[in-house]
């Protein structure tokens, strides 16, 4: 192995911190880039005055592949997982103390620049050019693991990555949290059909190590989300809430401790790439995360993981 290569990644979702760990793991110590404040990207958890907490994306994890067991049982006896329930003999894990639980398990030691917002990845002397806001660096290798929209924003029009990206489709999920006071009865969780304009109505404060306060998370379906996703946040909230009661069968009126919405515009992958990741030509610039293969956590890590493999190749 020649002396190490500047490697960046884009996006501290599980799809680069998965990535980041493998090299990691093989004395690299590349530098991740991310938006946001937080680590995790879909894996993500709200928390408001009140007490209450959200977990208002990923709702679950589960384990189809050996490997992503095996990562599932490190972090539960890290503390950073625990069993929720099992579900037709599929056991279903959630993050400790909220779904970022598991990114900030994964993330351990690792070179994160947060609230970095990268505008561009263009070609350059010597590798490829990050630039942000702020700034400007030169890598020599360069995974991105946005999903697929953003991945293309970042890249030239005639990209050939961006041009294999462009049949890869992913739905919008608007978000609604309801914090209630204590008394409120409500069921642990409703069975929706997919054809209802809600996809998922749960009483989140029923995971394990949560607050003892009841939060709820209702995710609307794709389709409902599509017609809906330029709302104002306060009119999701409002429209939400009559569909969240009508499933409850109960009526929950405005004046909530807690209510809030949040517009996921890529949440769920409902036509994959097909294949692990993309890489170009000179073999320096990669492509991956859950959108290569699936609409599961599960989907990124092994896109993740592929990625690394191959950069380690590279090298
Ligand atoms: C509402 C919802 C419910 C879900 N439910 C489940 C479930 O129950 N079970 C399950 O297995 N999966 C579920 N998923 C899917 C799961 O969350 C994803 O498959 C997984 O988290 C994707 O990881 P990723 O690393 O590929 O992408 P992300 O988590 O999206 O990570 C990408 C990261 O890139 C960053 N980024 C993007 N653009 C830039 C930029 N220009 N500069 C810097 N950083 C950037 C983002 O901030 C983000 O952190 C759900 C997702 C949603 C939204």
């Amino acid at each position: 192995m020649r002396a190490s290569p500047r490697i960046a990644i884009i996006g501290a979702g599980l799809a680069g911190l998965t990535c980041a760990r493998e090299l990691a793991a093989q004395g690299i110590d590349p530098v991740i880039f991310d938006k946001g404040r937080g680590l995790g990207g879909r894996l993500s958890t709200r928390r408001a005055e009140g007490g209450f907490q959200f977990d208002h994306g990923a709702r679950y994890l589960t384990a189809r592949g050996e490997d992503f067991a095996s990562l599932l049982l490190a972090a539960e006896t890290a503390g950073a997982v625990a069993r929720w329930h099992v579900e037709e003999g599929e056991a279903v894990f959630v993050g400790i103390p909220g779904m970022t639980g598991l990114a900030k398990f994964m993330a351990d030691g690792l070179n994160i620049r947060k609230a970095v917002r990268i505008t561009h990845v263009r070609e350059a002397e010597g590798g490829w050019r990050l630039e942000w806001k702020e700034g400007a660096e030169v890598f020599d290798r360069v995974v991105i693991t946005a999903p697929s929209p953003q991945t293309i924003a970042l890249l030239a029009e005639d990209h050939p990555i961006r041009r294999s990206i462009e049949s890869v489709g992913m739905d919008p999920c608007l978000a609604l949290m309801v914090g209630m006071s204590p008394d409120e009865r409500v069921p642990p969780t409703i069975q929706l059909q997919p054809s209802d304009d809600l996809s998922w109505v749960v009483l989140d404060s029923t995971k394990p190590g949560r607050p003892d306060v009841p939060c709820l998370v209702a995710h609307a379906s794709p389709d409902w989300s599509r017609r809906h996703l330029e709302l104002e946040m306060t009119e999701i909230a409002q429209r939400m809430l009559p569909l969240v009661s009508q499933a409850l069968g109960t009526r929950l009126t405005e004046d909530l401790p807690y209510l809030s919405a949040h517009r996921w515009r890529y949440a769920l992958v409902s036509k994959p790439l097909g294949q692990p990741f993309l890489v170009d030509k000179t073999q320096t610039l990669f492509a991956g995360g859950d959108w290569c293969l699936g609409a599961r956590a599960e989907d990124a890590w092994t896109s993740g993981k592929a990625v690394a493999s191959t950069v380690l190749k590279t090298i």
